[in-house]
């Protein structure tokens, strides 16, 4: 493996930024100008390129469709009144990518590659960061298996590749939940803790089977007794009990969130009496039941804080109180406004690009 990682920057000709309208954004389905590429090849990172987005050629008989050897990440960065470009907490991604890679029998990123190619791609398509109210480039690293051939093996040569997406905030609509009594989305010695694309693949077919239901997502329990909240669908589970904030220990099934830990901070910051254990569902169903249960909310990059308006388990449906200011509030305006830069940041999670 070389030390130095020369990035070679290949320009588009004309920018596409002035036939995209940044008020009607979906998200996830518009892509900056560049992109970045690196390949893993006889045992070593290749040199890192940065050219203009578009299709990559790879043969059918590619790896990472055969065995599902891809990982990737969920980032964003943020542009400030006065027009400069922060990250958040970017270390945190990059160390969590190769904990993903070990996992799938991948190589690990250099932090050199992950970072400095990162910074350079966003400073070259800098303009694709707006400022504005929920406004954000998304930022896509992923890795996935390149090596040609069916055998059943870990590959030989792998790409690292980051795209970015302007988005606008993540609009989810009203979330209701099904508790899991059936399915599962991670066991114990698996995968759960690990951005494994095929993690997502696996939560699908459950995810379409609440919604035949009337219901947005699911709230993941423990494969084996599904009796404790692990996750709420792509996201890190909180759930309020009185002035008390619970959410799920991560484990080898619980994917630890960089919003997830943020929250965490961010809560104790305001002097909300903050525990990190187990939730089992007969607790959310007695609180509901009592009225000490407040609100329920999952935490992700994309949507910062999702509000859980209602749940079913097997034998009992409800719907949560509305309150005037639920922490859910209280806390996504505390994260944003260190996101943006429009509070101080005590913490350090800010990088400026
Ligand atoms: C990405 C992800 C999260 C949220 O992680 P963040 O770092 O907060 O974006 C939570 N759960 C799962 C399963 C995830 O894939």
């Amino acid at each position: 493996m070389t030390n130095t990682h020369e990035i070679v920057i290949e320009k588009v000709k004309t920018s596409k930024i002035n036939s995209i309208n940044f008020d009607q954004l979906t998200f996830g389905k518009t892509f900056t100008d560049h992109m970045l590429e690196c390949t893993w090849r006889d045992g070593g990172w290749q040199e890192v390129q940065i050219k203009p987005y578009g299709p990559i050629q790879v043969e059918p008989s590619c790896k990472v469709f055969h065995y599902g050897q891809a990982i990737f990440e969920g980032m964003k960065a943020f542009k400030d009144a006065s027009g400069d470009v922060f990250l958040f907490r970017p270390e945190d991604n990059w160390l969590r990518f190769n904990a993903s890679a070990k996992r799938l029998a991948m190589p690990e990123v250099p932090e050199e590659v992950f970072m400095d190619g990162l910074k350079k791609l966003i400073q070259l398509d800098e303009q694709w960061v707006r400022y504005g109210e929920g406004l954000s480039l998304y930022l896509r690293p992923f890795m996935i298996a390149s090596e040609n051939g069916v055998a059943a093996a870990p590959a030989t040569e792998y790409k690292f590749m980051i795209v970015m997406s302007p988005a606008f905030a993540y609009y989810t609509g009203d979330v209701r939940v099904v508790i899991a009594s059936q399915f599962s989305r991670a066991a114990d010695g698996g995968v759960g803790y690990a951005k494994a694309a095929g993690n997502y693949a696996a939560s699908f077919y459950p995810n379409n089977l609440a919604l035949e239901e009337g219901y947005q997502q699911i709230i993941w329990t423990d494969a084996a007794s599904h009796q404790y909240l692990e996750e709420a669908g792509t996201m890190n589970i909180f759930v309020r009990f009185g002035d008390t904030l619970v959410t799920a220990p991560h484990n080898d099934r619980i994917l630890n969130g960089v919003t997830r830990r943020s929250i965490i901070q961010l809560a104790k910051d305001h002097g909300i009496k903050m525990e990190e254990r187990r939730i089992s569902v007969s607790e959310l169903v007695e609180g509901a039941k009592d009225g000490s249960l407040k609100e329920i909310f999952g935490t992700g990059t994309a949507a910062v804080i999702v509000p859980i308006k209602g749940f079913k388990s097997e034998e009992f449906t409800c719907e949560l109180p509305v309150l005037d200011q639920p922490y859910a509030k209280t806390l996504k305006e505390a994260l944003k406004d260190i996101q943006y830069n429009r509070a101080d940041d005590p913490h350090g999670w800010r990088m400026k690009i």
